[in-house]
């Protein structure tokens, strides 16, 4: 239902995910989570109310100069702490959140599963975690690794992806909305521009088929071969 992401320097990480998720609260929900990166993924989802994870966080800051949070709206499996995205891959590596539908999702978790890969939610959306981890241990670097496991989708998604170890924030889109934000110190991802607006009021509405990678320093947008996509920078004139 909801997207938001961040990459920046300062310590702002945790504060622009949960400020990000109760911006996008209007779209309607039943579950919220984050994935904060580094080293390692810290990840904590809730069905429920934000007020949920906001109690199951209890005060805690989570240090880390990279994120991505969500709010969900259920399509595939009831509402529960294991539905709530982010998923995760078995290692705990990676971490991704999505709006939409994986449609071919069943054929591809039974491909993984017959691999050994054991699920822990009922959601279409575990598949992707999964994909990309796979890839990984094949020897893909992480960039690659995220357009190869997202070329084995069909259906509509927003998708953002973190993997720990990597300086990185991935995402793409495919019929459902993605927005790229500009910051001073950071680049931000919304699935409506609601979600950072307070930050920057500099984006690059992103197209079907483009891919986004945001690093400290830069942000690139390729098509699903890789190909850099000429991109507009523009500026949202809305009250907040
Ligand atoms: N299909 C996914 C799920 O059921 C994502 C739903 C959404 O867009 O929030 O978890």
């Amino acid at each position: 239902c909801g997207i938001i992401g961040y990459i920046g320097a300062g310590n702002e990480t945790l504060s622009v995910l949960m400020g990000g998720l109760n911006n996008l609260e209007y779209r309607g929900y039943d579950s919220a989570g984050i994935a904060v990166g580094g080293s390692s993924l810290s990840v904590v989802k809730r069905s429920g109310e934000i007020e949920a994870l906001e109690a199951a966080l209890n005060g805690h800051s989570i240090a880390g100069s990279l994120g991505i949070g969500h709010t969900r709206w259920s399509t595939h499996g009831p509402p529960t702490n294991a539905n709530a995205h982010p998923h995760t891959s078995e290692s705990g590596a990676v971490a991704v959140v999505h709006n939409g539908i994986i449609e071919n999702y069943e054929a591809l978790k039974q491909e993984l599963q017959a691999e050994g890969v054991t699920f822990q939610s009922d959601t279409d959306t575990e598949v992707v975690p999964h994909l990309i981890e796979r890839e990984r241990t094949r020897g893909a670097d992480p960039e690659t690794a995220f357009r190869r496991a997202v070329a084995q989708l069909e259906g509509s998604y927003a998708l953002a992806a973190v993997i720990a170890g990597t300086d990185a924030v991935f995402a793409v889109r495919n019929d459902s909305p993605l927005v790229l934000g500009i910051g001073q110190d950071g680049y931000f991802l919304g699935s409506d521009v609601p979600a950072f607006l307070e930050y920057t009021d500099q984006v690059v509405y992103l197209d079907d088929g483009e891919m986004v990678t945001l690093t400290q320093s830069q942000y690139s947008v390729t098509d699903l071969d890789g190909t850099p996509v000429d991109t507009t920078v523009e500026t949202v004139d809305w009250d907040i």
